[in-house]
């Protein structure tokens, strides 16, 4: 296996672009929206500078990583030659199901086609597809240079063989992967956004402000990061779309997203990316937003 397409290259894309550039294998990375694609090389440009600078690579390490990494607008292009594909496009059902469907027609019938999705059914996925036991979920971790887990997903249809490819795979890269089964939100979302939820709408209900709520699970559960500066690192809009599998997989009220995080994202307050959520950003600064008027 030595050709990797990489679809979108937004948060999750150009770390999986770089992680497996890294480890020797090259990478066609595809988004429709060109921008994207020179934010993304400028961020893995970045990322290198700072391993680096740690002395975790040297100059050729930096250079060579690049030097695999090839861009496209066009999904043909970037994605006949794969042996496997990994689809990190917008947590979006109807645009996933179009490109598995686009992509079982492109690639060859060996080719696995792989999703890093973070809720969507990935045997629903697979049933658009014409080789649905080819069809399988790499849900890699975000910063994915630096995250350890992958969380590899089994579909209904999906073989014995490509999940133990999968999985040995997923060691090449240095990665601890996981297999679980194929229902919504699979392990880690499952149990992380009703979580994010939960710490919304302790906020919602005026119970403790965004820092108090934060300092609260970093300090007394041992988290690393508090779930409102969690949540501003995924992606409010992409915590959002989870919730919403869930709600609709399992039926159940429980999973229903708090009418604050429906707000701030239909106001475009998506977190880091857009530079506000729960907390403010600038360059190099972090302060509360808004959203801490119930405080
Ligand atoms: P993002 O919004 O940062 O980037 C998505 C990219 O996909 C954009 O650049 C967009 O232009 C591109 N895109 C949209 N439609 C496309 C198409 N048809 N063809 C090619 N490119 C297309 O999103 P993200 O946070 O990187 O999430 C990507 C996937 O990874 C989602 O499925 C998400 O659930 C999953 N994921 C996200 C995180 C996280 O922390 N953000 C963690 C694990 C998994």
């Amino acid at each position: 296996m030595k050709n990797i397409t990489v679809i979108g290259s937004g948060t999750m894309g150009n770390g999986i672009a770089h992680t497996f550039a890294q480890h020797g294998f090259d990478v066609s990375l595809v988004d429709i929206n060109s921008d994207a694609l020179l934010k993304a090389v400028q961020t893995i440009t970045n990322n290198l500078d700072r391993q680096l600078k740690k002395g975790s690579i040297d100059e050729r390490g930096k250079t060579d990583t690049l030097a695999r990494i090839k861009t496209y607008t066009d999904l043909q292009q970037g994605a006949s030659a794969a042996h496997l594909v990994i689809e990190a496009a917008t947590e979006n059902r109807d645009i996933k199901l179009k490109l598995f469907k686009q992509l079982s027609e492109i690639c060859t019938d060996e080719a696995i086609l792989a999703s890093n999705t973070s809720s969507i059914s990935i045997t629903e996925i697979a049933a658009v597809t014409k080789k649905p036991g080819n069809v399988i979920g790499m849900h890699f971790m975000n910063p994915v240079p630096v995250m350890k887990l992958v969380e590899v997903i089994r579909g209904y249809a999906t073989t014995n063989i490509v999940t133990q490819t999968i999985m040995q795979l997923a060691k090449t890269l240095e990665k601890d992967p996981v297999e679980v089964n194929d229902y919504p939100g699979f392990v880690a979302n499952r149990i992380l956004m009703p979580m994010i939820n939960e710490a919304v709408y302790t906020l919602y209900e005026g119970v403790a402000g965004v820092e108090e709520i934060d300092t609260v699970m970093k300090l007394g559960m041992a988290h690393p990061m508090g779930p409102l500066q969690l949540a501003d690192f995924i992606g409010l809009d992409v915590c959002l779309a989870i919730l919403r599998v869930l709600y609709d997989g399992f039926s159940n009220p429980k999973y229903a997203p708090c009418p604050l995080l429906v707000n701030m994202v239909t106001a475009g307050h998506c977190g880091i990316k857009t530079g506000i959520g729960f907390y403010k950003y600038t360059a190099g600064s972090k302060e509360l937003s808004v959203a801490d008027k119930f405080r």
